[in-house]
Formats: C-alpha cells, structure tokens, sequence
C-alpha cells in the first residue's frame, strides 16, 4: 500500500534527516495530504532504511502513484519528489542552527561534512545522478586534467549568457541563485529543499550552499544577499581571503565578470567553492619572479593558461600584491598578442582569483582571462576554437581553466555511442550523417583515420577518450592570454606591478 511507502518515507527522515520522533505523526499526516489520502492504510511492515544514501528508491513509488492518480501530470516528477522531501526536511531557520551545533560538536569541517549529507539526504544535492556522470582523468602534457561528461546539466549558450546580462530582473526571484529560492517552485526551478547558511564576507551579508549538480566533490556557491552584477576587484579579493579564514579547508574562487569566459550568471555576484583539489592546484611555478627575500612569492604557474600564483603567510602583503595585478591586468594591452584592453568602448580584461589556505597563509592564483572576439573568432580569441565546439562550445569558466571540464551530456550518445559504432564496423558515409552528428563529421573522420574501423567497444571508447582528452588540453591552450612561447611578455607584465 502507498501508506507503507509514506510511513518508509517518515523512518528515512527521521534516520537522517533529523526528523524529529515529536512530529512524526504530523509529518505523515502532511504527507496523506499531498496525496489526497485520509487514512492511514493496513498496518503492514516498513521495509528497511539501513545503509540507504539517497530516498530515490522510497521517492519512485510514491511518484508513480501520484502519476497514475492524476495528483500530478507527467513532467512534474522532480516537483513532487522534492515537495515530499520538503515535507519531512527541517526548516532553513533548523538547519542553520543544526549547522552551528555541529560545528560546537563535530568541529568546522565535521559541520560542512555534516550539512553535504544533509543536502544528499534530503534529495537537493542530487547524489544518485552525479554518480551516473562519466568522469576519468586525462594523462596531459603539464598535468592530468579531470574531464566530466555532467547527464543532468542543460548546455548553456554563450550568447545567451551574454544578452541575460543587460535583461533586467524582472519576476520573482530576480534570478535562479537569489535567495528568495529557498523553498520556491516555478518558471522550470524546483528548490523545495533549498537550504542554505550565512556568511559574513568583508562586512557584506553572503550565504552559500551546495550545487545540486555539484561538478566536483562538496560543489558549494557562495552568493551575494544583494542581486547585483558580478565583479572581480580588489573588494571580491578581500572577501574571497574572508572566507577561507572561516572555511580554510575550502578553496574559493571566482568567475571572470564578463560575458564568454566566465559562468553563465553574471547577473548576481557570486563565487564557487570547495573540497575538492582542482588538476591547477596541483600544478607547480615555471617562473619564479619576486627576490628570494620577499614577503610575497610570486610566479608564473606552470599550467595550460596563463595564471599568476602569489604565497604568503602576510595576509595583508598578498592581498596587496595580488591586487594590484588585479587591477593592472584591466587596462593591459599588448596588441602584437592580439591583447586588447577595450575596443569600442567595450572592456575585456578580467580575471578568475582562486584562493586557498595553506597551514602558514595563503595561495592565491589569478587566471588571466580576456573576452576579445574577432572575425575569425567570433565566439571568442581566448576561447575554445571552433574546430573544438563540437566537445564544448560554453564558455571556459572558473572551474574548467583549472583543468576540470563538465562536458555536455549529448556526448554520451554523439561520441560514445555513435561515433563508437563507427570505430567498431558500422557503414560510415559522411554525406548521410544526422542532424545532430554533422559536428562531429571531422572528429569521426579523425577517429577512422588513426583507428580504422574494426576496434572492439572497448577500444572504441579509449579512442573516443584520449580524443576528448586531446581537444580539452587544446583548449586551455586557446584560453592562454600569454602564449608559452610569449612568456617574456607575461614576465615583464607581471614585474611591471611588483
Ligand atoms: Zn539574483
């Protein structure tokens, strides 16, 4: 009977949701309502919730009894699922205090390991699709890059981004991060089970929360209480060294605030964070450029793009230093590299800084970003070109120039089903191809040249993947503002603001 699965449901919550045994009866209740139910069915016995890390398997029936009786209609799944999740979750006012308690109890990062489950749990953290992503890592030339094949992410449109930027807010909440989405439901967002906790950066009211698609291991935005445009200044600077002196076991960094090599909101200032070590982390200096004796170490990283690493254990010292090639970088042009500072009025120098904590100080990476497009590179200079559009067309944000790359999910299929067809006997005619695999005509065509066309699955898909993993390298490399060959120029830019 649906009841068992109901009651099933209430054990789930209380064995890990914090469900407190006080409303037990009230929360089923609420659960009979959202099915139209006024009884509380045969008492039968509740299968167990031992060892369960995710409530799809309780969710499922409930789902496909509502379905069946018209409770809901077809594509208001995920709604439902996380209305029910809601039902037996604890307030956001709940949550933050168990936050807190956690943290007297467990420690800081015990609170933040605590607070990741709880969003697992409570089905907002979607754990059971990020385990179905295709993720490997890919032997490169200067480091192994983490490539990622993201199942449940809609692929976003670089345009797009671009011309969301000059939309006025309009509706409520003004945009998909804001924080009037705890709890809110419409216009294709579901955050039901939306919870989040407060922050307090550089004097100015933040709150972060974990990515429901969560690109990396505990996946955390952290997001400006105010709706307010993206800036990387010395400001975001200073509040991203805030956090990490409250989170030090987190990395933070920050997306370049302009459209084409940043993230696709740049409507709302907001940062990404978290526990996993990013391949650019792990990366070590080509060129160290400041005395033996400063107080500040300062480098160029050996790494795909061009990024500036700054240590110091003198807090004040590396804000200072980093800042100012923060700002420098603004007005920088060299156009013999092709780096143009503004052209008709427009700017395009930006930059992503990334900041960690070390057990002395601090790290800090700023990634030398700019927008430019030009005739031959419509879609960006500094962007993946167009030969690559096929794997990934969407902007290199923050996350990608540090060598971990969310690909598209239409990949699966185009790449590791279709084209592996092809490597593995089946007819191949350029001319004949569907719609959608014409991008990929040249890979295929590639692909068949070095391989020829009798490679068993297996192989196919090796193939398929030290391709994708050749193509990612390439396109860090198109994302360089400074060439490796260019680097006597990226050194002289660098001194100029030491
Ligand atoms: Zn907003």
């Amino acid at each position: 009977m649906i009841q068992t699965y109901l009651r099933q449901l209430v054990a789930y919550a209380k064995a890990y949701c914090m469900l407190p045994k006080a409303d037990e009866y009230y929360t089923f209740n609420r659960l009979l309502l959202l099915l139209n139910l006024d009884d509380c069915g045969p008492e039968e016995p509740i299968p167990s919730v031992e060892g369960m890390t995710g409530p799809d398997a309780i969710l499922a029936p409930i789902v496909e009894y509502a379905l069946a009786e018209k409770i809901i209609a077809e594509g208001q799944e995920e709604a439902f699922s996380a209305r029910l999740m809601d039902t037996v979750s604890l307030r956001p006012s709940q949550v933050a205090a168990a936050f807190e308690e956690k943290k007297a109890e467990l420690g800081l990062k015990g609170a933040t390991d605590w607070f990741h489950d709880y969003c697992e749990k409570t089905d907002y953290v979607k754990r059971s699709a990020i385990e179905k992503n295709l993720r490997w890592d890919a032997k490169g030339e200067k480091a192994d890059l983490v490539i990622t094949v993201n199942l449940s992410k809609p692929e976003v449109d670089n345009k797009k981004s671009a011309a969301m930027l000059h939309k006025k807010p309009a509706g409520y909440p003004s945009c998909v991060i804001c924080r009037q989405n705890e709890g809110f439901t419409g216009h294709g967002t579901v955050r039901d089970t939306l919870r989040t906790i407060d922050v307090t950066l550089d004097g100015t009211p933040f709150f972060w929360q974990f990515s429901p698609y969560a690109y990396y291991y505990q996946h955390a935005i952290i997001i400006n209480t105010e709706h307010t445009p993206m800036i990387v200044n010395t400001t975001a600077l200073r509040r991203l060294m805030d956090f990490v002196d409250q989170y030090p076991h987190y990395f933070i960094g920050s997306n370049a605030a302009l459209p084409r090599i940043g993230g696709s909101l740049l409507v709302h200032d907001h940062y990404q964070g978290g526990l996993e070590q990013m391949p650019m982390h792990r990366a070590d200096y080509r060129t160290v450029l400041s005395a033996p004796d400063a107080k500040v170490k300062v480098g160029i990283l050996e790494w795909y793009n061009s990024v500036v690493r700054f240590e110091s254990d003198d807090r004040d010292a590396i804000l200072a230093t980093a800042a100012s090639v923060i700002e420098a970088w603004k007005d920088y042009s060299n156009p013999a590299l092709g780096i143009l500072a503004e052209t008709n009025g427009e700017k395009h120098n930006s930059c992503s800084p990334v900041v960690r904590r070390t057990e002395t100080g601090y790290i800090i990476d700023l990634i030398l970003r700019n927008n430019r497009t030009d005739e031959t590179y419509p879609d960006g200079i500094f962007h993946a070109h167009p030969e690559y559009h096929n794997i990934k067309k969407e902007s290199i944000g923050l996350i990608e120039a540090m060598g971990l790359y969310i690909l598209p999910a239409r990949l699966n299929r185009q790449l590791f089903r279709e084209t592996a067809a092809f490597l593995c006997g089946a007819p191949y005619d350029g001319e004949a191809l569907a719609e959608d695999m014409k991008i990929h005509r040249d890979t295929i065509e590639l692909l068949l040249a070095r391989h020829g066309n009798a490679l068993t699955p297996e192989q196919a898909e090796n193939a398929i993947r030290a391709r994708i993993n050749e193509v990612c390298e390439a396109i860090l490399k198109n994302t360089a503002v400074f060439a490796e060959a260019e680097e006597e120029s990226f050194r002289a830019f660098i001194l100029g603001c030491l």
